[in-house]
Order: structure tokens, then C-alpha cells, then sequence
């Protein structure tokens, strides 16, 4: 039955009260679309033939102009922290799920198109993406999940054929985009906001907030289900002892809302460390971004480090306050997770001590990991807090590139009797026009790090495999997005796929691939290129 627009959408955009979806079918419109590139890695995972990208009617489906058989298309509603304000409902303004597939695996998976129309939650905006945004999002989904990040996938990036306007925030003039529709895959795209809006409306809706837990501990945390519910703590039915360091100590296995919040933030803290390990920043850690799985979600004005520097954010919705910069991600990512522990608190299904044991939970498997990662990188066994703060200042001071400075320190000769000079040549990709005092600071360091290296008694082909198997040598730099989307705004989807490809083997040096390695060039520091904003 062909629907009328309001009923396609789901009905007008409005505030969607005492539900978690509402139903949707996919409204955007498609003239020619194209087929621009699909991950083999994730049409894997959904047992899809590579047969099945060459029917002609494959971009009908996932442009969403076709509907799949057997699917419930819907948009999630969700609130959420943004900026660290509370905006209310925001929801699924531009994403619609098809539905959730069972692989021959038996795992399930949620299929989404990003860019396939309005929704109730699209509140004034237009409900569709453009190629831009989707070419970024589509590769970098895919580039973090082989550098070992958790993330939601993507299957397909298909071009509607359609133009769509976008506000130029770095000049204020509108421009037409080529319209572009992302298929994102994933177990689950259920947020933090998701369970937040039940808690921040009416008191009525409390219940929602425990019907939701228990759907996603059903099928996305199934060890926590068969748990009791007997809250700990002042609040709670039983009482908590404090520990060495003044925190309550909980049981977590005699409440199992206790034991699954503690473990999303344990999930969280161990992305947002792999993000510090890769220099990755994500830029809009809002509380709707969050992923109840500890995925990252939503890749929009995110950047990876080139020059470090601490505060580093590729957002300029972000300016001039920076909160979501690199080196506030962590704290940022705990705040988050006070949010959610403030929902589950206000629907009574944990007490104020088991909010701050998953709390403590989160700030200590953060530091642990953290410090693993950074020691790995520079390929020691144990942590060093001195050589690495130094290490970091000395980074930001001469503004050396993130990744290529780590890679290249494998290749540094760690023994006592590697010359000055020979002990600094491999970096000479990394640290660049030094001064004569500035290459002193650097020679001071690297001796420190010689003799920690020595002390440790790895072997050099030892420390050199184990750095090249967390450092990586690529990374999806702003300005390689960009050049790839400059020749796909012209048809040429070439640098997609090669982009795609080096991405699936970042930490393997790939003969013929080293310019992907390079410093970003001049023209990436121009006004209007690889600037993003939150509705990029
Ligand atoms: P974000 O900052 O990307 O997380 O988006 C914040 C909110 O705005 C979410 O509810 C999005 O669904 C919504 N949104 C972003 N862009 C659009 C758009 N073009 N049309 C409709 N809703 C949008
Ligand atoms: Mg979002
Ligand atoms: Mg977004």
C-alpha cells in the first residue's frame, strides 16, 4: 500500500511520548542511485553473496526506495546530554532500521539506513545525509574496527542521485550536495539517550526505563539475566561495606542492573582507551552517541590525531570550549556514564553506592588500560609514568605527528651504544626542523627510554613487533577523506575503495601505500577543508 507522506514517516515530527520507536518507512527520494562502495568484511558477517551487490535493485534497497521483505522498519527515540545541557528528545532524525537479521551463527544484527528520510524525531531538519559525511562515515566505521576498536559497521554506501542543501557554517552560504544513504550494521543501536528520555519526562514513564533494561540484557547481556535484583547500599534492602579507598564495596552478582551498568562502564572505558591509543577523536560525545554496547557510534565531525596536541577537536561546533577535545575524552566518557547511572538510579533499579561502584569501575579500568596502551606503544612491559608525560609534553611542544612518531619509534635502535645520531635518524619522519636545544630534549628522552628498554631485556625484533602491532602506520586522516570525496562528488569512487582497502590492514606496511603515511599537505589547513560540524 502506498502510504501517505505523514503515515510514511511515522506521523508528523512531534514528541514521541511512552514509546521507544515509532514505526517508519523510509521517505527519501531516489533518482539513479548508485552503488558506491560495500564492505565484503560485513556482507560476511550477514552470509551476503558478493552476487548480491551487482543486482540492479540492490541500491533501490538500500537507498530505502525498495522495502526488504520481512523487515520492521523503525526510528528509535531517544534524548540526550548534548554539550553537556539536556536537549530533551532527539531520537533517529535520519536513521531507519530495516529490521535485525540472524546469521548462520545465530548472532543477531540490526541493519540501519543513515540518510533514508524524515522521522518523527527529525524535528526541523531534513532527515537525509549527504555523500560527504557518508563517504566518512561508511570508511571509518570500517577503518576502526581493523584498527581494534568496538564500533558499528557499515555494509553499504549508496548515492541517491538526488541533491541536497547544506548550510556552509565556515561561510554561511548554502551549497547542493550530492544526497547519499549509509547502511550501518550493528547488534544493537541503543544509546544511553535511549534510556535517558524515559527517566527525564513523566514519572509514568519509569517503567519503560526497566522494560528497555531488560529487553537489552535479554538479548545483548544475556550472563546478567538469570541474576537477582536485591539492591545494595544506603538506598538499597542491603547495606555495603567501604573499601581501602572509601568506595562502597558491591556485589554486583546479587543485582543484575548493578552488574550490567558496571559492565557497560567497563565497556566504555575500554573504547575510549583504545581511542587515546590510536589518536582518535570522536567529537560529539554526547550522551545520544553513546552506545549501550560500548560501540562507537556516530562518525561525524570526528578527526585522528596528526600533530598531537592534547586539545585537539575537529569540530567546530566545538569552539572555541573544546569539551569534546582529544585529551578530555576520557573524563568526558565518565560523565557520560554518571548520566546513565542517574537514569538507572531514578528508575530504582540501582542504589546511589552501585552508581559509584561502576563508577570507580570505569576510572580504573580506563587507567589500567590506558597505561597498557601507552607502554605497548612505545613497546615497554611496564608502565612509566615520567617517560610518557614527557614524552606527551615534548609531542605537544614540537607538534609531532601522532602515529607516525610511534611507528617510527620501532624502528629506533634501542641499545646503549646506538650513536646520537643514529639513535634519532628513524625518527626524522616525526620530528621535523628541530632546533639545536629542541633536538637536545629529544636526545635526553630517547637515552631514558634506551636505558628503560635495556633494563627490561626485551629483544629488539621483539619490542619492534610488538610496537608495529599497536602502532598503526595508517589512519584515516581528515585530508585523505577528503581527496576521496572530492573525486566521489565527481563520480569517481576509485579513492574509496582504495581507502577502504589500506584501512583493512593499518598496521601492516603496504608496499605502494606509502603516501597514505604522509603529514596532511597545505591544502588541508585552508579555510572550509576538513572543517566538520556537528550537522556535517
Ligand atoms: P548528532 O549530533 O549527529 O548526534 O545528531 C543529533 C540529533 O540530530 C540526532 O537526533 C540526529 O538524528 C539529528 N539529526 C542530525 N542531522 C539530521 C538531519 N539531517 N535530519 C534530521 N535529523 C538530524
Ligand atoms: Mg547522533
Ligand atoms: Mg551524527
Amino acid at each position: 500500500r502506498e502510504l501517505p507522506g505523514d503515515e510514511r514517516i511515522g506521523g508528523p515530527t512531534r514528541q514521541v511520548l511512552h514509546a521507544c520507536y515509532s514505526k517508519v518507512t523510509p521517505s527519501v527520494l531516489v533518482k539513479n542511485p548508485e552503488l558506491v562502495a560495500w564492505s565484503k568484511h560485513v556482507a560476511d558477517i550477514l552470509d551476503l553473496d558478493s552476487k548480491e551487490f551487482e543486482r540492479p535493485d540492490f541500491s533501490s534497497f538500500f537507498t530505502g526506495a525498495s522495502q526488504l521483505k520481512g523487515g520492521l522498519s523503525y526510528a528509535q527515540c531517544y534524548g540526550g546530554h548534548q554539550f553537556g545541557v539536556w536537549a530533551g528528545q532527539l531520537g533517529d532524525g535520519r536513521a531507519i532500521t530495516l529490521g535485525e537479521m540472524l546469521n548462520s551463527k545465530g548472532e543477531r544484527w540490526e541493519l540501519q539506513l543513515k540518510g533514508a528520510g524524515k522521522t518523527p524525531y527529525s524535528r526541523t531538519a531534513d532527515g537525509l545525509a549527504v555523500l560527504r559525511s557518508s563517504v566518512r562515515e561508511f570508511l571509518c566505521s570500517e577503518a576502526m574496527y581493523h584498527l581494534g576498536v568496538p564500533t558499528t559497521r557499515a555494509l553499504s554506501l549508496v548515492t541517491t542521485g538526488e541533491w541536497v542543501l547544506r548550510d556552509m557554517f565556515y561561510d554561511g552560504n548554502v551549497k547542493m550536495e550530492p544526497g547519499a544513504v549509509v547502511c550501518r550494521v550493528a547488534p544493537s543501536f541503543i544509546r544511553f539517550g535511549s534510556f535517558q528520555i524515559h527517566a527525564a519526562r513523566d514519572k509514568a514513564d519509569l517503567p519503560i526505563v526497566k522494560q528497555l533494561a531488560d529487553y537489552t540484557i535479554h538479548h545483548h547481556y544475556p550472563e546478567f539475566e538469570n541474576l537477582p535484583f536485591e539492591r545494595q547500599g544506603s538506598d538499597g534492602s542491603s547495606e555495603t561495606q567501604k573499601g581501602d579507598n572509601n568506595a562502597p564495596q558491591i556485589d554486583v552478582s546479587k543485582n543484575k542492573y548493578s552488574a550490567w551498568f558496571t559492565e557497560i562502564a567497563e565497556r566504555t572505558a575500554f573504547m575510549i582507551a583504545k581511542w587515546q591509543a590510536v589518536g582518535f577523536t570522536h567529537g560529539v560525545m554526547n550522551t545520544d552517541n553513546m552506545s549501550i554496547l560500548g560501540l562507537t557510534i556516530d562518525y561525524g565531525p570526528f578527526g585522528f590525531l596528526d600533530a598531537f596536541d592534547p586539545k585537539y577537536t575537529p569540530n567546530t561546533t566545538d569552539l572555541p570550549g573544546r569539551r569534546y577535545g582529544f585529551a578530555n575524552q576520557p573524563d568526558i566518557g565518565l560523565w557520560n556514564v554518571m548520566q546513565l547511572a542517574n537514569t538507572l538510579y531514578t528508575a530504582e533499579l540501582i542504589t546511589a553506592d552501585e552508581a559509584q561502584f561502576g563508577l570507580g569501575r570505569y576510572a580504573d579500568k580506563f587507567m589500567s588500560l590506558y597505561q597498557q596502551h601507552m607502554s605497548s606503544k612505545i613497546g615497554l612491559k611496564s608502565y612509566n609514568k615520567d617517560l610518557l608525560s614527557k614524552l606527551l609534553s615534548n609531542m605537544a611542544f614540537d607538534k609531532v605527528d601522532y602515529t607516525n612518531f610511534f611507528r617510527s619509534l620501532g624502528n629506533v635502535k634501542a641499545t646503549p651504544a646506538t650513536s646520537d645520531d643514529d639513535l634519532i635518524a628513524p625518527l626524522k619522519n616525526a620530528l621535523l626542523d628541530l632546533s639545536k636545544e629542541r633536538k637536545k630534549v629529544w636526545l635526553d628522552w630517547l637515552h631514558q627510554y634506551v636505558e628503560l628498554v635495556v633494563a627490561e631485556g626485551v629483544s629488539e625484533a621483539e619490542r619492534k613487533a610488538e610496537m608495529d602491532s599497536v602502532n598503526p602506520r595508517y589512519v584515516l586522516r581528515n585530508y585523505m577523506l577528503q581527496s576521496a570525496i572530492d573525486l566521489a562528488e565527481q563520480g569517481d569512487y576509485s579513492e574509496v575503495e582504495n581507502l577502504l582497502k589500506l584501512m583493512e590492514r593499518p598496521y601492516d606496511d603496504q608496499p605502494g601505500m606509502e603516501k597514505y603515511a604522509r603529514l596532511p599537505p597545505a591544502w588541508a589547513y585552508r579555510p572550509g577543508v576538513c572543517m566538520l560540524s556537528c550537522s556535517s
